[in-house]
């Protein structure tokens, strides 16, 4: 029997929260699961840094990569037998939904902006390159490997697969959705997924949705939109990542400086301080090594690397305000000036930040995160894109929201002294 039909000889089961059962009866999807790379997963958390805010949310990627496997089992189950639906792709599908995330690094947005790297390139290299995952993969063909490599980075001919993984309703969202909702223990971001899979069907190029299940997506798309600012984008989670990096860019300094030597050296992050970063590196670094290093260097000669250690670690965050970088220009000006005349490091301790969101984009081609939009199906057969059917979708759609914070060391402005002429300017701009 060729590898990618072979059974197991009883279906294995992962409890989980979200979905109650994540079942696993094909061969290959077990074998995936207890390789080396998945198993990396369990070291990297699904939400960063959130863990801060919603002390729940320490779930792993390693639960979503399950979860979104699971979901797309779901959705081929209701395929099986379909018009449009080719039963030669389901193993691709599954592997791709299971694999889709296995590039992902420690805190992977602060480290991608830092060292400008991209997790994307490394869930191919993973695939493509000398790893468990790969040797596999390769059971099935020495082409399946870079089947599902093109499938997660939306350049696989068959759309209609593509659109499962990646699309303005993929499983990606699906579950991410909920399990966030669900560990953070907000009420947000819950949504009826058992109705959506019901009325998805497969066509030409892409997934679409039966007309009458047009209310469960608003709900959904709600939900993300919801989700985004409550959760995501929450501005103390924000604070922790701006910490973190800072972390990162006072490493790197100290690294490169000729009079600096680390009591503890920086050995897991040089290869990321010189933009030269292996496979291999890559996969060694996972957020409990990263953790270990700022807990040893809470005790570095560098007090600015000691500080901010001893902040993330102790979760002793810089506070915010709003503050727009547009208007308010000559302020940040100031602040900075009047920061360096108090000795504080404008450099570490003062950050702007923003986030913004499209709650639902219907069609913007070259954009980053350019997505499919989503198709309803009317009952004589014509697509409609949901925007035009639904007044909810249509209200918020392509609207981009944009939320701008100042963050700064608050305790280390009000330990300056009452008469420090810097003290009360900064004061002022910040209001306290
Ligand atoms: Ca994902």
């Amino acid at each position: 029997m060729a590898y990618q039909d072979e059974k197991l000889d009883e279906e294995k089961v992962f409890k989980d929260p979200v979905h109650r059962y994540i079942h696993v009866r094909d061969r290959i999807i077990w074998d995936l699961v207890s390789t080396a790379e998945f198993q990396r997963l369990r070291r990297i958390k699904q939400l960063g840094t959130t863990f801060y805010t919603f002390h729940g949310a320490e779930h792993s990627r390693f639960n979503h990569s399950l979860g979104v496997y699971e979901i797309v089992r779901r959705i081929l189950e209701n395929f099986k037998g379909q018009t449009y639906w080719d039963e030669e792709e389901r193993i691709l599908c599954l592997c791709a939904a299971l694999l889709h995330d296995l590039g992902h690094g420690p805190y992977s947005h602060s480290f991608e902006k830092v060292f400008d790297l991209d997790h994307e390139d490394f869930t191919r290299a993973i695939i493509l390159g000398d790893t468990e995952v790969n040797q596999i993969l390769r059971k099935v063909s020495d082409q399946f490997p870079q089947d599902v490599a093109d499938v997660i980075h939306k350049t696989y001919s068959n759309k209609l697969v593509v659109s499962l993984i990646s699309s303005q309703i993929d499983a990606d969202r699906m579950d991410y959705l909920q399990r966030d909702a669900y560990f953070t223990g907000v009420s947000y971001g819950h949504f009826d997924m058992e109705r959506i899979l019901r009325v998805m069907r497969p066509k030409e190029d892409q997934v679409v949705i039966k007309e009458s299940g047009m209310h469960a997506v608003e709900d959904y798309i709600m939900s993300r939109y919801q989700m985004y600012w409550q959760v995501y984008f929450h501005p103390v989670t924000r604070s922790a990542e701006v910490i973190l990096s800072k972390i990162l860019h006072r490493a790197r300094d100290l690294f490169f400086s000729s009079d600096y030597a680390f009591e503890f050296e920086p050995k897991h992050f040089e290869s990321f301080f010189h933009k030269d970063v292996s496979l291999k590196d890559y996969l060694k670094l996972d957020e409990n090594v990263v953790m270990y290093y700022f807990h040893t260097w809470q005790e570095e000669s560098d007090e600015i690397l000691a500080d901010l250690c001893r902040r993330f670690i102790n979760r002793d965050l810089f506070k915010y305000i709003e503050f727009n970088p547009g208007t308010q220009y000559r302020e940040l000006m100031d602040l900075k000036e009047s920061f360096i005349e108090a000795g504080i490091d404008p450099s570490y301790y003062l950050e702007m930040d923003s986030s913004s969101d499209l709650p639902y984009d219907f069609y913007r081609p070259g954009e980053e995160e350019e997505r499919l939009p989503i198709h309803l199906q009317l009952p004589s057969g014509e697509l409609k894109e949901l925007s035009r059917q639904s007044e909810i979708v249509e209200a918020i759609s392509g609207k981009k929201r944009t939320d701008h914070k100042l963050y700064y060391a608050k305790d280390l402005i009000h330990e300056l002294p009452d008469d420090s002429k810097a003290k009360q300017r900064i004061l002022e701009i910040l209001k306290g």
